[in-house]
């Protein structure tokens, strides 16, 4: 990846401004002239590297960076910011059998996309008499009232709520990606493995699900 379209390369200003946004999807300009509020959804991509180098945590090649600087570096995407990201994926190096093709043809797109179509169906299906179709667009009191997943399922999430490694708002964003695994898995309701899934996809941590929970879907 080059050295500058890295979300670290911008300044922490510019990256901190996204947050409104990304949460109201809509952006409010103030000027003189007065204050407008024009419509702003997007779908937030960041890539970053593990230090200045890129070469952190990498085998096989060394990385001169000091922890201090590596710790700078990565403390320039903000907490806040962060918080407001759903997937989190560590990304390693190509490596060369995967670069030559010898681990055989990945899933198609067009295999992947009907997947996709199929959860999104079942999504809107569920949703057909709100005023929302995803499961992106939930807002956060209906998922803890009315939508919510298996009886127990939310046992980890909330154990990481309570040594906080979870905030209130990281809740909503990890029941609203565990609805989307669900919908993916033909699930009528999140089940603890779901549920657990989606906090690996935010926090990178493998969960270890008891299996009397899977049973009960
Ligand atoms: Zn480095």
């Amino acid at each position: 990846m080059g050295k500058d379209d890295e979300a670290p390369e911008f300044s922490g200003q510019v990256l901190d401004a996204l947050r409104q946004p990304l949460e109201s999807g809509h952006v409010v300009v103030a000027r003189s002239a007065g204050v407008m509020r024009m419509p702003a959804r997007f779908l937030l991509m960041l890539a970053a590297n593990p230090c200045p180098c890129g070469r952190h945590g990498q085998l096989g090649e060394g990385c001169d960076c000091s922890p201090s600087a590596i710790r700078r570096y990565q403390a320039r995407l903000s907490g806040p910011l962060l918080d407001r990201v759903d997937l989190r994926v560590r990304v390693e190096a190509v490596t060369r059998a995967e670069l030559t093709g010898q681990e055989g043809p990945a899933e198609s797109t067009a295999r992947i996309a009907a997947r996709v179509l199929e959860a999104r169906e079942r999504a809107a299906a569920r949703y057909k008499a709100a005023p929302w179709s995803a499961n992106g667009e939930v807002p956060g009191h209906e998922l803890r009232t009315r939508w919510h997943p298996l009886p127990g399922a939310l046992k980890e999430a909330e154990r990481d709520m309570e040594c906080g490694l979870l905030t209130a708002r990281g809740l909503d964003r990890v029941l609203r990606v565990a609805w989307t695994v669900a919908d993916l898995a033909g699930h009528d309701r999140p089940d603890a493995d779901d549920v657990a899934q989606a906090l690996y996809l935010r926090t990178g941590v493998i969960r270890a699900v008891p299996a009397v929970t899977g049973a009960a879907r």
